[in-house]
């Protein structure tokens, strides 16, 4: 609970936090908001940490998940009336030249004066997404990490399949498109997804996929290929394609799937194209609505890698490493840190109000640190409620 306070604070630094713990009036609110009796010292907090279990913390995910599936607040997250979105893409939360453990993935990298040896952690991470929502609800991240000695080096499809298949036993009725990048749409993939009873929807560039390319070209001049443009407002002029059941590649058990592709344009120019593949079926009803769910792909970097790297998560900075657990459970604590401010966004009215009215995240942790050094509060609610009573919420 200390750890997880330290990152619901955003505090840059383990050491700073335990120093400031020592204040009594943060203790007080440490103890009443939080229910911690004690912050342990910064070494201490790290030497329990690196032995916790990962797998600890990955049923809390599913728990916060299951009380907004309850509360009704994952409803406005489904599209074409009944499915939810999952994005699916890799990240890096540590890289050093300096620092490693058992289970860090080992790269050589070119230098100047020779290759060095980088050490780094990397996540398959998924999360549920809405085009029109700008809160995005994480779900447990699986690790691409070495287990079997440090010479295999897991890799990041693995681990997608493994988070996958984790996800399928986690909520086994939630029916989910997986969106994901060009990485994902391969054979293998692609039936992993459909045997786990999910859809998907996947980036399919044609230099990766020639075969596919080739035949939705050939049946272009005998009028196979969809079409469907309109301008908006603005001048901007959308494009839309698609076709049903090409073959993904050419291998002979060839699994076939719907093809799609989206221009938009000003004037001559070209300012996005993508193309995709999906098992859903296409037509001019629903192929809006469709790449707006591959354009959704964007929304897992921007709002959690973005967001946690970028926005005072500090997930790159080093709280430690361990040799065991502690660098995974320092980002796991960091992103469930995430996942409760999403949850604040999406359900508490005063904190909504406040992140509507102090401008940035930031403003807002520099408050709830600032209020925390200074008066006693009973509960949360007290806290926020107090923050934005002094800037004339009623
Ligand atoms: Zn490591």
């Amino acid at each position: 609970m200390g750890a997880l306070a330290m990152f619901c604070f955003q505090d840059p630094s383990l050491l700073q936090f335990q120093k400031r713990t020592k204040a009594s009036t943060l203790a007080a609110n440490l103890k009443n908001v939080w229910g911690i009796k004690s912050v342990p010292s910064d070494s201490q907090m790290r030497t329990v940490m690196d032995e916790i279990d990962p797998e600890v913390f990955e049923g809390l995910f599913k728990t916060f998940f299951r009380l907004l599936q309850r509360g009704k607040h994952l409803e406005q997250y489904r599209v074409l009336g009944k499915y939810y979105l999952c994005v699916v893409d890799g990240g890096e939360y540590f890289s050093s030249y300096h620092i490693g453990c058992p289970f860090c993935l080992r790269r050589k990298v070119k230098k100047q004066r020779g290759d060095a040896l980088q050490f780094s952690h990397q996540i398959v991470q998924a999360a549920v997404v809405h085009s029109k929502r700008s809160q995005v609800i994480p779900l447990c991240p699986e690790q691409v990490r070495n287990t079997d000695g440090t010479e295999k080096q897991d890799c990041e499809t693995n681990a997608a399949k493994r988070l996958l298949g984790k996800l399928k036993k986690i909520h086994p009725k939630l029916p989910l498109i997986i969106v994901a990048d060009s990485l994902y749409s391969n054979q293998p993939m692609v039936k992993e997804i459909s045997s786990l009873g999910n859809h998907y929807v996947l980036v399919a560039k044609p230099d990766d996929h020639k075969i596919l390319t080739e035949w939705v070209n050939g049946l272009r001049p005998i009028n196979e290929v969809m079409h469907m443009e309109y301008k908006d407002r603005k001048g901007k002029t959308h494009v839309y394609e698609w076709v049903g059941d090409v073959p993904l590649n050419g291998n002979k058990d060839a699994p076939l799937v719907n093809y799609f592709e989206y221009w938009m344009k000003d004037g001559e120019k070209t300012v996005y194209h993508n193309s995709w593949v999906t098992d859903l079926p296409l037509d001019d009803e629903c192929i809006e609505e469709m790449v707006r769910i591959g354009r959704s792909r964007w929304m897992i970097e921007n709002e959690v890698f973005n967001t946690v790297k970028n926005h005072g998560y500090h997930i790159e900075h080093n709280y430690g490493h361990g040799v065991k657990n502690l660098s995974m459970n320092f980002f796991l604590l960091n992103l469930l840190a995430f996942f409760l401010h999403q949850i604040f966004e999406l359900t508490d009215r005063t904190y909504q109000w406040l992140r509507k009215n102090l401008g940035s995240k930031r403003n807002l942790w520099d408050h709830l640190r600032v209020y925390c050094h200074a008066i006693v509060f009973p509960d949360w609610d007290d806290l926020l409620g107090r923050i934005a009573l002094d800037y004339g919420y009623s």
